[in-house]
Protein backbone atom coordinates (compact mmCIF):
# COMPACT_ATOMS: atom_id res chain seq x y z
CA UNK A 1 0.00 0.00 0.00
CA UNK A 2 0.68 3.56 -0.61
CA UNK A 3 0.39 6.08 1.51
CA UNK A 4 0.24 9.78 0.61
CA UNK A 5 -0.61 12.57 1.76
CA UNK A 6 -3.44 15.11 0.25
CA UNK A 7 -0.98 17.86 -0.80
CA UNK A 8 1.14 15.96 -1.86
CA UNK A 9 -1.20 14.09 -4.41
CA UNK A 10 -2.06 17.38 -4.92
CA UNK A 11 1.08 18.89 -6.32
CA UNK A 12 1.54 15.69 -8.51
CA UNK A 13 -2.06 16.85 -10.39
CA UNK A 14 -0.70 20.16 -10.68
CA UNK A 15 2.59 18.75 -12.27
CA UNK A 16 0.55 16.61 -14.92
CA UNK A 17 -1.76 19.22 -15.58
CA UNK A 18 1.42 21.89 -15.90
CA UNK A 19 3.16 19.62 -18.63
CA UNK A 20 0.15 18.67 -20.42
CA UNK A 21 0.07 17.25 -23.30
CA UNK A 22 3.39 16.04 -22.05
CA UNK A 23 3.93 13.34 -19.48
CA UNK A 24 5.59 14.68 -16.47
CA UNK A 25 7.57 13.00 -13.79
CA UNK A 26 9.37 13.14 -10.45
CA UNK A 27 10.03 11.41 -6.66
CA UNK A 28 7.66 10.31 -4.09
CA UNK A 29 9.96 11.64 -1.31
CA UNK A 30 8.92 11.45 2.98
CA UNK A 31 10.37 11.33 6.08
CA UNK A 32 13.05 8.07 6.38
CA UNK A 33 11.60 7.44 9.67
CA UNK A 34 8.35 7.45 8.16
CA UNK A 35 5.94 5.46 6.02
CA UNK A 36 4.19 8.64 4.06
CA UNK A 37 4.89 10.60 1.29
CA UNK A 38 4.75 13.66 2.23
CA UNK A 39 6.39 15.63 -0.90
CA UNK A 40 6.00 15.24 -4.29
CA UNK A 41 9.45 16.38 -5.73
CA UNK A 42 9.21 17.60 -9.76
CA UNK A 43 11.72 15.96 -12.21
CA UNK A 44 12.69 17.88 -15.50
CA UNK A 45 11.45 15.41 -18.62
CA UNK A 46 14.44 14.82 -20.79
CA UNK A 47 12.58 12.56 -22.75
CA UNK A 48 11.96 15.17 -25.85
CA UNK A 49 15.42 16.39 -25.65
CA UNK A 50 16.86 12.63 -25.99
CA UNK A 51 14.16 12.20 -28.51
CA UNK A 52 15.87 14.70 -30.39
CA UNK A 53 19.27 13.56 -30.15
CA UNK A 54 18.56 9.82 -31.18
CA UNK A 55 15.18 9.17 -32.26
CA UNK A 56 16.38 5.62 -33.46
CA UNK A 57 17.28 4.51 -29.64
CA UNK A 58 14.24 7.17 -28.42
CA UNK A 59 11.36 6.77 -30.13
CA UNK A 60 8.58 8.04 -28.05
CA UNK A 61 8.77 12.07 -27.38
CA UNK A 62 7.61 13.18 -24.29
CA UNK A 63 3.86 12.51 -24.98
CA UNK A 64 3.99 9.18 -24.04
CA UNK A 65 7.11 8.46 -22.46
CA UNK A 66 9.57 10.25 -19.50
CA UNK A 67 13.80 10.31 -18.54
CA UNK A 68 14.89 11.69 -15.55
CA UNK A 69 18.48 12.98 -15.86
CA UNK A 70 20.44 10.52 -13.48
CA UNK A 71 22.65 13.90 -12.88
CA UNK A 72 19.00 15.86 -11.71
CA UNK A 73 17.78 12.33 -9.70
CA UNK A 74 21.27 12.12 -7.85
CA UNK A 75 20.67 15.76 -6.44
CA UNK A 76 17.26 15.28 -5.26
CA UNK A 77 18.26 12.28 -3.20
CA UNK A 78 21.07 14.49 -1.60
CA UNK A 79 18.80 17.62 -1.05
CA UNK A 80 16.35 15.12 0.14
CA UNK A 81 18.60 12.83 2.55
CA UNK A 82 20.23 16.53 3.58
CA UNK A 83 17.01 17.44 4.69
CA UNK A 84 15.38 13.79 6.77
CA UNK A 85 13.66 12.36 3.52
CA UNK A 86 13.92 9.42 1.60
CA UNK A 87 12.98 8.33 -1.51
CA UNK A 88 10.03 6.20 -2.05
CA UNK A 89 9.96 5.88 -5.53
CA UNK A 90 8.00 7.77 -8.49
CA UNK A 91 5.68 9.54 -10.16
CA UNK A 92 4.44 9.77 -13.61
CA UNK A 93 1.52 11.34 -15.79
CA UNK A 94 -0.34 9.41 -18.59
CA UNK A 95 -1.59 12.26 -20.73
CA UNK A 96 -5.09 11.34 -22.18
CA UNK A 97 -4.79 7.64 -21.30
CA UNK A 98 -5.96 5.31 -18.35
CA UNK A 99 -3.36 5.19 -15.37
CA UNK A 100 -1.64 1.52 -16.25
CA UNK A 101 2.05 0.20 -15.74
CA UNK A 102 2.47 -0.35 -19.38
CA UNK A 103 5.24 -1.84 -21.47
CA UNK A 104 7.03 0.77 -21.63
CA UNK A 105 7.02 1.50 -18.11
CA UNK A 106 8.37 -2.34 -17.52
CA UNK A 107 10.89 -1.67 -19.17
CA UNK A 108 12.18 0.91 -18.11
CA UNK A 109 11.70 0.21 -14.50
CA UNK A 110 13.72 -3.48 -14.60
CA UNK A 111 16.27 -4.91 -16.48
CA UNK A 112 16.76 -7.92 -18.11
CA UNK A 113 18.52 -11.11 -16.04
CA UNK A 114 20.15 -12.29 -19.28
CA UNK A 115 21.46 -11.66 -22.50
CA UNK A 116 17.72 -12.00 -23.99
CA UNK A 117 15.86 -7.97 -23.80
CA UNK A 118 12.98 -10.38 -24.09
CA UNK A 119 13.94 -12.63 -21.64
CA UNK A 120 13.14 -12.61 -17.72
CA UNK A 121 13.70 -9.14 -15.74
CA UNK A 122 14.43 -7.64 -12.54
CA UNK A 123 13.40 -4.59 -11.20
CA UNK A 124 15.69 -1.74 -10.51
CA UNK A 125 14.51 -0.59 -7.72
CA UNK A 126 12.07 -3.63 -6.22
CA UNK A 127 11.17 -1.35 -3.34
CA UNK A 128 10.11 1.47 -5.47
CA UNK A 129 6.21 2.66 -5.49
CA UNK A 130 5.14 3.24 -8.51
CA UNK A 131 2.28 6.16 -9.51
CA UNK A 132 0.81 7.10 -12.38
CA UNK A 133 -1.51 10.04 -13.01
CA UNK A 134 -4.31 9.42 -15.31
CA UNK A 135 -5.03 13.34 -17.59
CA UNK A 136 -7.22 13.95 -19.48
CA UNK A 137 -8.05 17.26 -21.53
CA UNK A 138 -5.22 18.85 -19.49
CA UNK A 139 -7.18 17.90 -16.34
CA UNK A 140 -6.19 15.42 -13.57
CA UNK A 141 -8.75 12.59 -13.27
CA UNK A 142 -7.03 10.07 -11.13
CA UNK A 143 -4.01 7.81 -9.81
CA UNK A 144 -2.83 4.08 -9.62
CA UNK A 145 0.16 2.82 -7.84
CA UNK A 146 2.06 0.08 -8.59
CA UNK A 147 4.80 -1.93 -7.06
CA UNK A 148 7.00 -5.03 -8.20
CA UNK A 149 5.45 -8.37 -7.27
CA UNK A 150 8.25 -10.85 -6.64
CA UNK A 151 5.83 -13.52 -7.26
CA UNK A 152 4.33 -12.80 -10.39
CA UNK A 153 7.86 -11.18 -11.35
CA UNK A 154 5.54 -7.84 -12.83
CA UNK A 155 4.37 -4.47 -11.50
CA UNK A 156 0.90 -5.02 -9.62
CA UNK A 157 -1.16 -2.75 -8.55
CA UNK A 158 -1.53 -1.61 -4.77
CA UNK A 159 -4.01 1.01 -2.71
CA UNK A 160 -3.22 3.92 -2.16
CA UNK A 161 -4.17 5.88 1.10
CA UNK A 162 -4.66 9.45 1.25
CA UNK A 163 -4.11 11.45 4.80
CA UNK A 164 -4.94 14.81 4.98
ZN1 LIG B 1 3.80 5.30 -18.08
Amino acid sequence: MLKITRSALDSIYSHGEETFPDECCGCLAGPSDGDEVTEAIPCTNIQNKLHERDSGQYPRTAREAFNIDPLEQMKIEEAADARGLKLFGYYHSHPDCESYFSAEDTSQATYPTTDDEEGPREPIWPDAHQLIASVKDGKADYAKAFIWDAAAKGFAEEDIQVSS
